[in-house]
């Protein structure tokens, strides 16, 4: 059971992702909806830029649909974690807490913030931070003051921790949101994968002060590019609206602008498609659940290796499959890597973690022991929601033989 046979791994895949069709991506944006006719109707109006119906009506739909409160639609995901940060107020020098095991752009808007990334490990159970070990550290690392939660270490202070929902599987939220509460931290979600899901039937980015979604062409759902900032403060959401239109005081004619802001906002050609693609969303995580079923039924007899499963109380999108190595070895993970792109499957292992990138080497961090281990045994596998297609009829002749 040790070794991973790498020829039953692919044979299983491939029950689920038939050869013959070409290589297989990671992840494909898919168009089957109102695309062509909103964005024909950008194009006729002549309203393809910052101002437009599109836009206030993808943010109607974003704050309905994850129960939010408010959206506010910007040009990307990193640029609306970089203004979630902002309105929980990151100032320059200041730590945020975050996992190592993420995308760059986590780190990256915190830096943007001139303040420095503060790695903390994640969990086994649901790949996001570990509630247990981040207390457990936070009570000897920092001191509790009237200036906030102090680093003994560093002596600067914390102020928000950053939680990010791996491959669309929900963080415990419940007991984050305690242990922000005991160390006087401002949560912030990076949702960015995560659109779709929920924990504990409420959805996800709805659990601290403020969320950020990305719409890049790789996620759930795209705009081709762009992001959103989901928050339930009325106050907040002003306040992002004015930082990603340049800072700019609404007049007819005047251009006066009240601080140093940025041009974030994002196209209406952008939020029609996003319309398009958001009524469709129901459909795309449904059948990004049959896939996951799917994955989970072809490996289940294979040795060594398992389907990573949602966590218990949440309800993932399933943005991408994680095959896992019950023995984590870089190795072993590498052959099944190799495997795979040698017969068309385009897998890929984790970023590689934060606290290794040259700009992140100095960051205060704890141990990350698990980060580690998740990253030696986690291998993400082609999950665009069409495979569930592919693979149903593929099965339809051995239904039928069986039946
Ligand atoms: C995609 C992603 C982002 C950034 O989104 P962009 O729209 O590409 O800027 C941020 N965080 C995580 C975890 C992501 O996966």
């Amino acid at each position: 059971m040790d070794r991973v046979d790498s020829n039953a791994v692919l044979a299983a895949l491939r029950q689920v992702v038939p050869a013959g069709a070409g290589p297989v991506a990671l992840h494909e944006p898919e168009f089957n909806g109102n695309e062509w006719t909103y964005v024909k109707q950008c194009l006729d109006d002549g309203m393809v830029s910052s101002i437009g119906s599109y836009v206030d009506r993808f943010e109607r739909m974003l704050a309905d649909y994850t129960g939010a409160g408010h959206a506010v639609a910007v040009v990307n995901g990193t640029a609306a974690l970089h203004v979630c940060l902002r309105l929980v107020g990151v100032q320059e020098g200041e730590e945020v807490l975050m996992p190592a095991l993420t995308f760059v752009a986590t780190a990256n808007a915190v830096h943007y913030c001139g303040a420095m990334p503060h790695f903390v490990d994640s969990s086994e159970k649901t790949l996001g931070v570990d509630p247990v070990k981040l207390e457990a550290y936070l009570r000897e690392a920092v001191t509790l003051t009237s200036a906030g939660c102090i680093n003994r270490r560093s002596s600067r202070r914390i102020r928000a921790l950053v939680v990010m929902h791996t491959f669309g599987h929900p963080a415990e939220l419940d007991a984050l949101t305690d242990v922000c509460r005991k160390f006087g931290l401002e949560l912030v979600e990076d949702a960015a994968q995560s659109l779709g899901s929920r924990y504990q039937g409420r959805h996800v980015g709805t659990w601290g002060k403020a969320a950020a979604l990305s719409f890049n062409g790789n996620k759930i759902l795209t705009t081709g590019g762009g992001g959103a900032i989901l928050t339930a403060d009325p106050a907040l959401a002003a306040r992002a609206r004015h930082l990603t239109t340049t800072a700019k005081i609404p007049h007819r004619w005047a251009y006066t602008h009240d601080e140093v802001g940025f041009n974030y906002r994002l196209p209406n050609i952008n939020a029609a498609i996003g319309c398009a693609q958001l009524e469709q969303l129901p459909d795309f995580v449904d059948r990004k659940r049959r896939l996951a079923e799917l994955y989970q039924q072809a490996l289940a007899g294979v040795g060594g290796v398992h389907l990573f499963h949602e966590p218990a109380g949440a309800r993932s999108n399933y943005w991408l499959n994680a095959l896992m190595l019950d023995r984590p070895g870089v190795s072993a993970r590498d052959a099944l890597l190799a495997q795979t792109h040698d017969h068309g499957l385009y897998t890929r292992p984790v970023w590689t973690l934060m606290h290794r990138l040259p700009m992140y080497l100095g960051c205060p961090r704890t141990d990350l022991s698990v980060a580690e281990r998740l990253e030696a045994s986690v291998i993400n596998l082609p999950s665009s929601a069409r495979l569930c297609h592919a693979a149903t009829m593929a099965q339809t002749p051995q239904q039928q033989r069986g039946a």
